[in-house]
Formats: structure tokens, sequence, C-alpha cells
């Protein structure tokens, strides 16, 4: 508090995005949708939180974790609000996102965080691991996307903490998804102007995706 009694900027809580994903490779979508949700929500930083063994992700050969951190680090270079978490590269996995939010509360338990997820992961929450102790601790950012569209009454009586700790964030629709850039470039195909230029000379340079 100052003098006049006004609220200095720094007793404020911090508004904290939360970014969790695979990020075989990191792409624009990512970028706009981690954008977005910080203009819309008054976001002091967003999170990219890489997971080191995605639990939904098991049966799936994804890269080794060193090249998917190196491809979000060169991602979010040059953007002073994003920045790199390795909570989910340093603990034992699997990684159940009610465990990283739990983690980031405890470490920080002042501030407002908010899970981002694209809408189409909205529409698997309620199969997520716990999904009442994730609402527990963060507010749902959900990324309008295209194709994806929600059964909300139906979504809230499978978790009833639904309601009220979601707020939907409006952005440009880019149907990229990682799927798509890994056929590309196993195809010989361009990933230009669908991943950062730093991601692509990543890529290009180890060879990655072949
Ligand atoms: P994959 O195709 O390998 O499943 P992905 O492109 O969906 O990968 P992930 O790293 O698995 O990327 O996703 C992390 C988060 O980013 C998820 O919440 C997902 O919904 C969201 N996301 C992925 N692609 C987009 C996109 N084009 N626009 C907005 N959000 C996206």
């Amino acid at each position: 508090m100052s003098e006049d009694g006004q609220l200095s900027p720094s007793s404020a809580a911090e508004r904290i995005g939360i970014f969790g994903g695979t990020f075989d490779p990191p792409h624009m979508g990512h970028l706009i949708a981690a954008e977005c949700a910080a203009d819309a929500l008054g976001l002091n930083r967003v999170l990219f939180v890489p997971a080191a063994d995605p639990p939904h992700k098991r049966d799936k050969t994804i890269l080794a974790v060193r090249h998917r951190l190196a491809m979000v680090e060169a991602a979010i270079a040059d953007n002073p609000r994003f920045v790199l978490s390795e909570i989910d590269l340093t603990r034992p996995g699997p990684h159940y996102s009610a465990d990283m939010v739990h983690l980031l509360h405890e470490a920080q338990p002042d501030a407002c965080l908010f899970l981002v997820i694209g809408g189409d992961s909205l529409v698997d929450f309620p199969t997520w691991n716990r999904p009442a102790v994730i609402l527990r601790y963060a507010t749902l950012a959900v990324i309008q996307r295209p194709a994806a569209s929600v059964d909300w009454p139906q979504l809230v009586a499978q978790v009833p903490e639904l309601d009220g700790r979601v707020q939907f964030i409006a952005a440009p629709e880019l149907a990229i998804t990682a799927t798509a850039l890994r056929q590309r470039a196993r195809a010989g195909q361009s990933l230009r102007y669908q991943v950062p230029d730093a991601v692509r000379a990543y890529i290009e340079q180890q060879q990655l995706y072949r």
C-alpha cells in the first residue's frame, strides 16, 4: 500500500496463465491462444509447461523432452509475458494437470491461476484426472476452437465444479495441430508460417520428424 492508500501494482494478486501441452512441436495455434488469453484475462505472465510424460499420450511416440523443451524456449523467447516452466519436466510422471496446478498454487498461494486449454480439451475435461482438484486451484480459460462444440449443461452435470470456473476466450481460429505438422514434415512439406521461424530452424537443424 502506498502512502496515499492506493494499492501499489506489486500488491495486486498476480494473474498467471498456465498453458500445458506436449508441444511436439509448439506452433502458432499455441502462441496465438496464449497471447489472446493473456490479453483477455489481463495476465501478468503465461507459463508454458511442457509435460515430459503426458498421461493421455502414453500409447504414442513423442519426441525426446530436450527437443520439445528447446522448441518451446525458441518459440516464446521474444515474448516477455511468456515464461517456460519446467515443473512437469523435473518431477516424476505421469504429469497430471491436477498435481501441476496444486504445486503452482503452493508455490504462489496469492496468485490467480488460469489453466488455458483448447475447446477440444474442454470436451474431454470430465475424463481428466481429478478435475475438481484442478478447479479448486485454477479457473479454466477455454480457447474457442473450430469443430469443438461444447454441450455445456452435460459438462456441468458431469463436473459441477465447472460452474463459475470457466472463461471462454475469443481467438482467431487456427486449425493447426502438432499432429498435422509432424505429418507435413514427414512428407517433406513446409512448416513455414505455421510454427515460429526459430522452431522451424531448430526442426531443420536437428532433422526432426523425418
Ligand atoms: P497433437 O496434435 O500432437 O495432439 P496439439 O497441437 O493439440 O498436439 P498439444 O501440445 O497437445 O498440441 O496441446 C496443448 C494445448 O494447446 C491443448 O490445450 C490444446 O487444446 C491447445 N491447442 C492445440 N492446438 C491449438 C490451436 N490451433 N489453437 C488453440 N489451441 C490449441
